[in-house]
């Protein structure tokens, strides 16, 4: 059999590295099984999708390497969500309820003075065709339920093992508003049976949502899929990664540099028995991941993680394989450079800042008190070819010269050749920089 999951995000926000866990350990899914990937907006609520999220959410996914096998919109397909209402109504397992939102928390407050779970009553259930009726010319519009069977609900979850959720201690979900919107429930059972999903794979958030959802799925006259859900990443306080995670969402650690697949690694790997490590593919990454590897604690995300896997990534690419985006940040020398100081930089961008102490403008800062010494080592500046011997030789001499050592000797001479009190170390940067360069920056 081959698999079909999906990513379902609502484009209502920006998505962040805890969406892109569930996206991306669907995608590895897909991979390894040699299955398709469906990117399915649910965005049924109109009043907060919009297109411009859906688009957003594409391009981060395509920046970290997920090609969707198929798009798909479910305001789209309101017609099959309509043909699935008529059927589930025909069968008696929807039916109409006119409580008001202050009504139904009434009823709640009420169930639980008396010491009852809060359990919907079912008094839609009970309405005669007269209640309605009068109900409906008071003005009433009915929203909709699904009349759980109210049993004990097993499946095998691919991540938790054996799973039972007893509907019956739960109350009929809601799967239309009142102004004959959907809700979430059934257009994503109603999708997921139509496009022949397989593997429903997603945050542990929607556990409980389950038993309700194979109650519906059977209901529907099809049977469940596999499931798999996923411990959410959590931030460094334990605290669940908000839908607003600024900081953290894709687009943000795109711009700041990092690179997709350090990304993805941290995303997916956090949280499960193998520690993230440098991967040069999704598919490689697929080999590393098991969603039976997954802890079932929170998994905890933290910036240094992603951080140092970043660094160790960056610092092992070759110069073949950064090119092209040297390049594209203007730098010329790419190759001296990268050469020189690619274990400087935890980011590629880094390598632009250090790329302009060579290959300037530098602004040298040259202290009143130090004025004379730099005139000295300006004079004592060694003729060229110029080698990594040559700092060494360099300020051997000045010390000589001029009785300086250890930060009174170094500090001034970073200063006045690179403008900056810190930096790569000064016998890789001084060739580089060159005798005319020095002469210059020292003048
Ligand atoms: N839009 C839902 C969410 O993002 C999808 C849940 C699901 O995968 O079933 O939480």
């Amino acid at each position: 059999m081959s698999t079909i999951v999906r990513f379902a995000p609502s484009p209502t926000g920006d998505i962040h590295i805890g969406n892109a866990r569930t996206a991306l350990i669907n995608a590895l899914f897909a991979l390894k099984t040699g299955g398709q990937f469906i990117l399915r907006f649910d965005d049924t609520d109109t009043a907060r999708s919009t297109p411009q999220f859906a688009k957003n959410i594409a391009r981060d996914l395509a920046w970290l390497g997920i090609a969707p096998h198929r798009v798909e919109y479910q305001s789209r397909r309101t017609g099959r969500y309509a043909a699935a209402r008529d059927k589930l109504i025909a069968t008696g397992r929807l039916y109409a309820c006119y409580e008001t939102a202050d009504e139904l928390t009434r009823k709640r407050s009420r169930a639980r003075a008396l010491g009852r779970p809060p359990i919907y009553d079912r008094a839609g259930l009970n309405l005669s065709a007269t209640e309605r009726e009068t109900l409906e010319k008071q003005g009433r519009k009915p929203h909709w339920r699904f009349a759980l069977a109210g049993r004990s609900i097993e499946f095998v979850d691919l991540v938790r093992g054996p799973q039972t959720v007893n509907t019956a201690t739960q109350s009929d979900p809601v799967l239309i508003r009142e102004d004959g919107s959907y809700l979430y429930t059934l257009p994503s059972v109603v999708d997921d049976i139509e496009m022949g999903v397989t593997h429903v794979i997603r945050g542990e958030d929607h556990v409980t949502n389950t038993g309700a959802q194979i109650e519906l799925i059977e209901a529907l006259g099809a049977s469940a899929p596999q499931f798999a859900h996923h411990n959410l990443l959590v931030d460094e306080s334990g605290k669940a990664l908000s839908k607003r995670a600024g900081s953290l969402s894709l687009n943000t650690l795109n711009i700041s540099g990092y690179e997709p697949l350090a990304v993805a690694a941290v995303a997916t790997l956090t949280g499960s028995s193998v520690p993230p490590e440098p991967v040069h593919s999704l598919g490689e990454l697929s080999n590393l991941f098991e969603l039976s590897r997954l802890s079932r604690a929170p998994a905890r995300f933290s910036l240094s993680d992603l951080d140092a896997l970043n660094a160790k990534m960056v610092r092992q690419y070759s110069y073949e394989q950064v090119k092209d985006r040297l390049a594209a940040m203007g730098i010329a020398n790419g190759a001296q450079i990268w050469a020189a100081m690619h274990e400087n930089i935890s980011r590629l961008n880094d390598i632009a800042q250090w790329a302009a102490l060579v290959n300037g403008p530098v602004s040298p800062v040259i202290g009143d008190e130090d004025r004379e010494f730099i005139t000295i080592a300006r004079n004592a500046l060694p003729p060229e070819p110029w080698d990594e011997d040559t700092w060494a030789n360099w300020t051997s001499k000045l010390k000589t010269l001029t009785g300086r050592k250890g930060r009174g000797l170094f500090m001034p001479l970073r200063l006045a050749l690179t403008g900056r009190a810190d930096g790569p170390e000064l016998k890789t940067l001084l060739p580089l920089v060159g005798r005319k360069g020095s002469l210059d920056r020292l003048s």
